[in-house]
Parts: C-alpha cells; sequence; structure tokens
C-alpha cells in the first residue's frame, strides 16, 4: 500500500510562512509531477500553476532542454567547489549573465536563493566603502513594504511589518522613504506620489549621503508587498539622484527578473544601469536554487589589493555555483533566445490583462486590479467604493486561494492581494482557465462572505 503522504507531511514537515497548527488539521495536495504548467498531485489530479511554483518557474516543468542540460551535467559531475577552483558552467553562464544584464555590470557571484543574492549585495556595498577607507557609511535607503528575503540582512532592508517586526531587536537601522503608490494614498495622483517619494531621497542623499552605503529597491514592482506597480519614472528618478549624489544603487530583480515584467529585466524598462543586481528565482528555470548578485567592474576593483590587505569579499556558500543548477540556467536562457520567448509574451499579457478587466475589474469584491506584465495582484475589499479592506482575521486571500484548488488552479495569496504570476510558457487557453477560475473562486468566496455579514 502506498503510504499517506498527506499524513507524514503533518507528521514532519515545518512549512515556511505557514500557521502549522492549520496546516496539521489540514489535507494538502501533494505534489508528485510536472507536466508543462500543470502540477499533478499523488491522486493525478492536475492543477494548473498559475504562481510558477512561487514565482519561480518560466518555461514549464518537465522541459526537454532543461532536462537534457541537467542530466547531461549530471554524466560530468553535480557539483565542485567555487573556493580554489573554477567549474564549467559557472563560467559559461557567467559570460551569460553578462551579455543580458544592463551594461555595466561584468562580475559576477553566485549564491542559493533571492536572500543571499540580496545579502551579498548589501555585504559588497558595504564592503565596497569600507575597503575605500570611508567609515561613516553605515546606512540604507530602502522603501517602505519593501521585501528582500528572510536572512538577517535582507530582512533588515524589507519593511513589511508582518514579517519583520518580531525581528526587529536583530536588524540593522536602515532609512526609508515612502512607496510611490497611489492607492495607499488615495489624494495623489501617480506623479505626486512618485514626487513625494524622490524628494524624500533628494533630501536625504543630500543631507546624509557621507552615511548611506546605497539605496536598495525592487525596480517596477513591489512583489511580496502585494504587486505594488511604481508610476513611471520613479527608477529612473532614483538613479538620477544616486548618480547626482554618489550612492549606489542596488536593484532586486530576484522576483522582476527574467521577462516577468515583459522585458528581461524590469530595469530595462527605465534604461537603469545599477551599479549592484541581485538575481535568483527564473534564473534557473524554476528548477534548482541558484542565485547570482551582479556587480561593475568599479565595485570588483575596490576590492582589488595584496592579499595583506585582506580587502577581499569576506563570502561564500558551500554550493556556490553549483553546476548543476548553473547548467539549468544555460539552458534556460538559451530557451528564451532560441524561442523568442520575450517576443511570444507580449500577446499573452495583452490578452491577459484584457480577461481581468473585462471578468475581475467589474467584480465587487475588486479594489484594484495592478499587472506589471505576467505580475498580477487583485487586491479583494470588503467595499469597492471606499476600498475598505476586509477584516484581517477573515484570511479572505488565503481562502480564494484554498478554493481554487477545486477548479484545478494554485495560486498563492498575499494578505488580501491574490497573486497571479503564471510561467512565461502558459498558452492562451490557459490564461483563460486561470482567469475565469480566479473569477469563479473569488465569487464563491467573498460572495459567501458579503452574504452572511
Ligand atoms: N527579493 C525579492 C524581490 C523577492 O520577491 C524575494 C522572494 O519572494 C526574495 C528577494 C527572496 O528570495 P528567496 O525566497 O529565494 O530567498
Amino acid at each position: 500500500m502506498a503510504p499517506n503522504w498527506s499524513e507524514l507531511d503533518r507528521k514532519h514537515i515545518w512549512h515556511p510562512f505557514t500557521q502549522m497548527e492549520q496546516w496539521t488539521s489540514s489535507d494538502p495536495v501533494v505534489i508528485e509531477r510536472g507536466e508543462g504548467n500543470w502540477l499533478i498531485d499523488t491522486e493525478g489530479r492536475r492543477y494548473l500553476d498559475g504562481v510558477s511554483s512561487l514565482w519561480v518557474n518560466v518555461h514549464g516543468h518537465r522541459r526537454t532542454e532543461i532536462d537534457n542540460a541537467v542530466s547531461e551535467q549530471m554524466g560530468k559531475i553535480a557539483h565542485s567547489t567555487l573556493l580554489g577552483l573554477a567549474g564549467l558552467p559557472s563560467i559559461e553562464l557567467a559570460e551569460k549573465l553578462v551579455r543580458i544584464t544592463p551594461k555595466g555590470l561584468n562580475r559576477v557571484f553566485y549564491s542559493d536563493s533571492g536572500s543571499t543574492a540580496v545579502e551579498v549585495a548589501l555585504k559588497i556595498a558595504f564592503q565596497y566603502w569600507r575597503n575605500l577607507g570611508y567609515e561613516r557609511k553605515n546606512l540604507f535607503v530602502t522603501l517602505e513594504e519593501a521585501y528582500h528575503g528572510d536572512t538577517i540582512g535582507s530582512v533588515s532592508a524589507g519593511n513589511i511589518d508582518l514579517f519583520h517586526s518580531v525581528f526587529h531587536p536583530l536588524l540593522f537601522r536602515t532609512l526609508t522613504i515612502p512607496t510611490p503608490f497611489p492607492y495607499r494614498n488615495p489624494g495623489l495622483t501617480p506623479q505626486e506620489s512618485c514626487d513625494k517619494s524622490l524628494d524624500r531621497l533628494r533630501a536625504l542623499a543630500e543631507n546624509r549621503s557621507d552615511e548611506i552605503v546605497a539605496v536598495v529597491l525592487e525596480p517596477l514592482v513591489q512583489g511580496a508587498a502585494g504587486m505594488i506597480v511604481h508610476p513611471k519614472g520613479f527608477l529612473r528618478g532614483v538613479e538620477k539622484i544616486c548618480r547626482d549624489h554618489g550612492l549606489l544603487l542596488i536593484c532586486d530583480e530576484v522576483a522582476t527578473g527574467f521577462g516577468r515584467t515583459g522585458k528581461m529585466f524590469a530595469c530595462e524598462h527605465e534604461g537603469v544601469r545599477p551599479d549592484i543586481m541581485a538575481l535568483a528565482k527564473g534564473l534557473s528555470g524554476g528548477y534548482l536554487p541558484l542565485a547570482a548578485t551582479l556587480a561593475t567592474d568599479r565595485i570588483y576593483e575596490g576590492f582589488l589589493g595584496e592579499y595583506t590587505e585582506y580587502r577581499q569579499f569576506f563570502h561564500g556558500h558551500s554550493y556556490t555555483g553549483n553546476a548543476l543548477a548553473c547548467a539549468a540556467a544555460c539552458a534556460s536562457l538559451d530557451i528564451f533566445e532560441n524561442d523568442a520567448v520575450l517576443q511570444a509574451l507580449e500577446p499573452k499579457i495583452a490578452l491577459l490583462a484584457d480577461r481581468l478587466e473585462q471578468k475581475v475589474g467589474s467584480l465587487p469584491y475588486v479594489g484594484e486590479i495592478r499587472q506589471c506584465g505576467f505580475m498580477v495582484g487583485i487586491e479583494l475589499v470588503e467595499d469597492r467604493t471606499s476600498r475598505k479592506p476586509y477584516s484581517p482575521e477573515l484570511t479572505i486571500g488565503a481562502r480564494v486561494c484554498q478554493n481554487v484548488q477545486k477548479y484545478g488552479v494554485i495560486l498563492r495569496p498575499l494578505g488580501d492581494v491574490v497573486v497571479l504570476m503564471p510561467p512565461l510558457s502558459i498558452l492562451p487557453q490557459e490564461i483563460e482557465k486561470l482567469v475565469s477560475a480566479t473569477v469563479q473562486s473569488i465569487q464563491d468566496v467573498c460572495g459567501k462572505y458579503s452574504a452572511t455579514h
């Protein structure tokens, strides 16, 4: 008899961001296989992967080219260290990354997750100034509601109270500027909210640039904050202030990278060239844990010197530059090129936008739909006119995402924001299904709640 996988999971697995008391009284879907844009559970039920397995999958599951690249690499070696040795796939991938990222990012430092990619970026920026003799530079500028991961450094750069407040005593201090987000500032136009945020950054840069290490932000879209899309021109405005005042700019493209926003990287939309860029999630096509932090030659050269000067970057992980993960990443980047993935994406983004507007926009429970490429947040509210939120203990977002499973779709909320983030390989008919199942589930859950309260 097959083991009861659900029961074994409840017995042994501690799930991330999960109240385990609830989990252990649920009957979780146990995924056994993947096929294209679909996940298949141990009962043989099929689910459309509506959030790309937490924003990582790019070209679908079991993609032949990536499967083959990983198998082929396995026939050579799975892993060897980058401490004291070089490794073939890591070199090949670094060359590809330098070619496709914004100009100037010529140096690649590998790690394993989005959090470590940001952690590395913060430490590189900090040590860079120390190496140059700037002892007073101790502060990073961050955005309200920023999310950069869960290690202590990346949590320090984050500002989502629900996740971060408990760790406050462990965190380093940052300077924070307002998120340019008119939805939460109904009196302001997008331009006014953009100006407000840039004015605050300019004031900090004018008065405290001798203390500031870098500005850190998620370019264009603050994903974990609920798919907050910045007004046009904000990113370029930040870059200009950084250049005018000699501040470093760190762009965290962990969520936005690899086609998510319609271009390979979000920075491209505004022609921005950061000093340091953090990549992960879609880097390996969603196959294996892999991250990269890219830096300019100027930053890199700040670490050069005699061994005894101790200017080398003091950071590294056991699996840095893992050969299987780098082979998967190279194959994923080849697919982008060979299949002209970004061109094929344009009409799909338009189709998704159209269906959202037609089918979701009219629902009485929807306060706002935010979309940038294939990053979508649907904000559920109790009252559409006043945008009154649902009471948090109702966990409406979680209920909608739980309920949508019965329509054969996997979604994952951010509070009461329902996120749609499908693989770039999703087909038009699958977009139709994704949207209609989401509508159905919102109607089921919000309709029921509205009727009983
Ligand atoms: N940075 C951003 C912008 C993210 O959205 C995330 C994860 O959602 C991270 C960093 C952390 O990535 P990981 O979960 O791989 O550590």
